[in-house]
């Protein structure tokens, strides 16, 4: 296992992270002419992790044991602004979203000496890549809908059904899958377990591609895939529960990301509309660009500001459902807000394809879907307002 305890303070790891970015991944993306669109293979990805993991970047927030560095959420969603402003095309890699150890939550705590040999360790030192399997075709916001069977046979389960727009299965090894075990249960026949894509009757399908044009969800295909018991992961029937458990610090985690994002739209609008010339001067100069300008600048404040709240919350140990849910429905819709308005700003430059606003744009729109629509967001806040 790996020995690193600890990190250096915050503001040495945030220098050392940008030297990286600038001065590494981004020119490494340039001579190779990436954009946001390309298909990236394993290969290109996994050398992102390597190398972030070389540099003390990759599993952060893992614990200390497990070969992370214990870093808690307030710094972690720091960096996770950071990484996302830079303009890195691969910054989801950075840190590991997609496909690394943010995949993973806080499942290591149901996870047995032998998984956490076998699934969690090689994904923290960024070998493995993993996803988690939950969304089925008729099953979405209702997530206790789901239908994946899984059916004991000996010392192992029979598993069929279908996984759809799942995150960072294209360059995952294995995926965290929610399964019914005993469907007269309810949620509490639901299981958890670690299935490995190179499984005979495991395949993956690609017949979307969401509008940012990236290419890192697919569907998992299960038809009578073999799967040893000791891939259930923690108990049967505690799986939903599980991923309820890992839900809220989840979805907290996607906020600043959305910041970083929206940050970066925000500096370029700020830069173009300096920079800009029309009527014989440049645009900043007009109250109605600077009304934009103030309002983006507002929004980014009070979005960072109820994340780091929410994120002191968190490593204190507090219950967040209530507040990751307001961060999430927030947050996802003024950084979208930011977006459109730095389009308007860069006028037909901001909405000509794959401009870095213009995809900023699209990026930041899925985030009303994710991790629970807007709607489910409002749900769960009346409820604990309500109950
Ligand atoms: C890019 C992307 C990546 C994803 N990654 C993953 C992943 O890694 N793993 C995974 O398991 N899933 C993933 N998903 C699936 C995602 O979690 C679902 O899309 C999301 O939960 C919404 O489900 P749905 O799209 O089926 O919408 P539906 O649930 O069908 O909702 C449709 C509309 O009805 C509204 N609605 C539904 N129920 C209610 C209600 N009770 N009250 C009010 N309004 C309601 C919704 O808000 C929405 O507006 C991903 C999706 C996308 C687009």
């Amino acid at each position: 296992m790996d020995t690193m305890t600890s990190y250096p303070d915050l503001d040495t790891l945030r220098v050392r992270l940008r030297a990286y970015l600038d001065e590494e991944l981004i020119p490494f993306e340039q001579e190779n002419g990436f954009g946001y669109e390309d298909r990236f293979s394993k290969e290109v990805v996994r050398k992102v992790w390597k190398r972030s993991r070389e540099l003390g970047f990759y599993g952060l927030q893992v614990p200390c044991e497990l070969g992370g560095q214990g870093m808690g959420v307030q710094d972690l969603c720091v960096l996770k602004d950071d990484v996302a402003a830079s303009g890195a095309i691969l910054f989801p890699h950075v840190l590991g979203d997609w496909g690394g150890p943010a995949r993973i939550g806080n499942l290591v705590k149901y996870a047995s000496p032998e998984q956490i040999e076998r699934f969690i360790l090689p994904v923290v030192r960024g070998e493995l890549g993993t996803c988690f399997a939950m969304t089925e075709p008729q099953s979405g916001s209702d997530a206790a809908s789901i239908r994946t069977r899984a059916v004991r046979d000996g010392d192992d389960y029979i598993i069929n059904g279908h996984k759809h727009y799942i995150s960072a299965s294209a360059f995952a090894d294995y995926a965290i899958t929610m399964c019914v075990t005993d469907p007269d249960k309810g949620s509490d026949g639901i299981s958890a377990i670690l299935i490995e894509l190179d499984r005979p009757g495991v395949s993956l399908t690609y017949d979307y591609l969401p509008m940012t044009g990236q290419h890192v969800d697919a569907d998992i295909v299960l038809r009578d895939v073999r799967v040893p018991r000791a891939n259930l992961l923690g108990e049967e029937g505690q799986g939903f529960r599980t991923a309820m458990g890992r839900i809220s610090v989840n979805r907290l985690l996607h906020c600043p990301t959305m910041t970083g994002l929206a940050r970066q739209a925000y500096h370029l609008a700020v830069d173009y509309a300096g920079k800009r010339q029309q009527f014989g001067g440049p645009i900043s100069r007009f109250q109605a660009i600077q009304h934009m300008l103030a309002d983006m600048a507002t929004s980014l404040y009070a979005c960072t500001s109820m994340i780091m709240a929410t994120a002191k919350m968190a490593d204190a140990g507090q219950d967040i459902r209530k507040e990751a849910s307001m961060c999430k429905l927030f947050v996802s819709e003024k950084c979208f807000e930011i977006a459109d308005k730095a389009m308007q700003i860069h006028g037909n430059v901001g909405v000509t394809r794959n401009h870095p606003v213009e995809f900023i744009f699209r990026r930041l729109r899925l985030y009303r879907i994710v991790t629970g629509t807007s709607e489910i967001q409002r749900n769960t806040i009346a409820k604990a307002i309500l109950s």
